[in-house]
């Protein structure tokens, strides 16, 4: 018996490609990979490394940028946020604070510093992040903790909005990606820890944490 690794249902057994084993949450209707077929940190680095080009740099600025301006405009003055998971270049980064806000960063392999844990953020984005999560209770709930109150979580990611295409999806191919997430996922999510979804449909999520001060622990 395989237990989602999101919400602790029991899952099924989806479907089966040449390389891994895929299972399904009834509950949460995440997708993921047999934990069994996850790469080793070393290997993960090694594909994370040809990954982390130029061209993700412009895509992750792309990202935040526009992030930022939507977040401005419902929250005055300057804003302090968490960068999760895939890291901006200096000039990347100086761009975005030069408009007078704070972006600290975090990122499993390359920017490992976990005092970035100790405070709490306006906002916190996640770009092509959620995808490698193995343990993505574990990482839900760091990130929960992060927000403060009414704070803002986007995430980019490639939605799963047809089961019936998921062997022929190129998205699933990556050895990497593990957790596959639909609109209903991130609905369940909202309901069971006190976030808002707001929006969710190709590659962008965006969650409001509402203002009650205890994160229910339902999931757990
Ligand atoms: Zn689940």
């Amino acid at each position: 018996m395989i237990k989602c690794p999101l919400c602790s249902h029991t899952a099924e057994f989806f479907i089966q490609d040449k390389k891994r084993a895929f299972y399904s949450c009834p509950q949460c209707q995440l997708v993921f990979a047999n934990p069994q077929s996850h790469m080793i940190p070393a290997a993960q680095l090694q594909r994370y490394g040809r990954a982390n080009k130029a061209t993700k740099q412009k895509q992750l600025v792309q990202f935040i940028q526009p992030l930022l301006s939507q977040i401005s405009w419902h929250q005055d003055g300057p804003l302090t946020g968490l960068n999760f998971g895939r890291v901006l270049d200096k000039s990347s980064l100086e761009k975005i604070e030069s408009a007078g806000h704070r972006l600290f960063q975090y990122d499993p392999f390359i920017k490992t510093d976990q005092q970035v844990f100790n405070q709490q953020y306006d906002f916190v984005c996640c770009y092509r992040v959620l995808e490698h999560f193995q343990q993505p209770l574990k990482e839900w709930s760091l990130i929960s903790s992060l927000l403060k109150d009414n704070g803002w979580l986007a995430i980019s990611t490639s939605l799963l909005t047809d089961l019936t295409h998921f062997s022929k999806w190129h998205f699933k191919n990556n050895p990497t990606h593990v957790s596959f997430y639909q609109q209903q996922t991130f609905e369940y999510l909202a309901q069971n820890s006190d976030f808002k979804l707001l929006f969710a449909a190709k590659e962008l999520v965006l969650m409001q944490k509402t203002s009650k001060s205890d994160i229910k622990r339902i999931l757990i």
